[in-house]
């Protein structure tokens, strides 16, 4: 039979700016040479200066994407972003459940860089308890992994100790993202996997504003890197180093949180 050229999905929401949300999951997975496909929870009114407003779909409009790709598409591997409340979180939870979409990564999307709501407060319980446990790999930075865990997170070891909290939440591999604006110490990202190893990543610290939509294509290399076969460890060094590129590799689009450069 012939291999069929890896399929990859990602579950979230639009930015009309074009940096963050699906359509940088999608330039990245073009970027990564695999094929982007995309079930659209909410669309969002956004540039470079903010998210301006932003409504989510019905959920048997998610429902039916879902059942799109199933009945024609054999995707391998898959993420979700922005996923709005808690009734879109439920259903894509119930899609995940009802179809094997490979490789689950959880980027557990909740306030963008501007300030706006991205998940319903009320909705970070229903993240924690029906998302994460079905999550390959889940990548919170650390307001998020606060939110998830219920922690403090001040220093390294803070980091470690929400990792395995996650873990025990039900997600199998973890990454923290410490390269976030709040804590400008904490540039390091560590990673904790499935078999208990862990370690650190860091990168140089980029000084720039352009890093609109870094969360995002993290998530969506990771997933083209699962889907082309990557092992987790290569895959997420990978992931890592690709998001620095394009944060180095700066493009000058808008006149505010300005996108990664995609050709980097
Ligand atoms: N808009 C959408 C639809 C997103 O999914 C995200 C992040 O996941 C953002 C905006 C936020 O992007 P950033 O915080 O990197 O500016």
């Amino acid at each position: 039979m012939v291999n069929e050229f890896p399929q990859v999905l990602t579950i979230a929401g639009t930015d009309s700016g074009g940096g963050a949300g699906v359509m940088a999951d999608l330039k990245t997975m073009q970027a990564r040479h695999v094929f982007g496909t995309a079930v659209i929870v909410a669309v969002t009114a956004q540039n470079t200066l903010g998210v301006q407003d932003f409504m989510a779909l019905p959920t048997k409009l998610i429902d039916e994407q879902f059942a799109s790709l199933a009945a024609d598409l054999k995707i391998r591997a898959c993420k979700t972003g922005m996923l709005a409340d808690a009734e879109h979180v439920h259903a894509v939870v119930a899609n995940l459940q009802r179809y094997d979409f490979g490789p689950v990564i959880v980027d557990p999307v909740m306030i963008a860089k501007g300030g706006a709501a991205l998940l319903a407060a009320d909705a970070v319980a229903t993240v924690r308890d029906e998302l994460i446990p079905l999550a390959t790999v889940v990548t919170p930075n650390l307001p998020e992994a606060e939110q998830l865990t219920g922690l403090t997170i001040s220093d390294e070891a803070g980091m470690v100790a929400a990792g395995q909290a996650l873990q025990q939440l039900g997600a199998k591999n973890v990454i923290i993202k410490g390269g976030h604006e709040a804590q400008p110490t904490l540039a390091k990202d560590f990673v904790l996997l499935a078999d208990g190893s862990a370690f650190w990543l860091s990168a140089p610290r980029t000084d720039t504003v352009r890093t609109h939509g870094t969360g995002d294509t993290l998530s969506a290399c990771l997933t083209a890197e699962l889907a082309k076969g990557q092992p987790m460890a290569t895959a997420i060094k990978t992931a890592k180093a690709y998001v620095t590129a394009t944060i180095a590799a700066t493009i000058q689009v808008g006149h505010g949180h300005g996108p990664l450069n995609h050709w980097a």
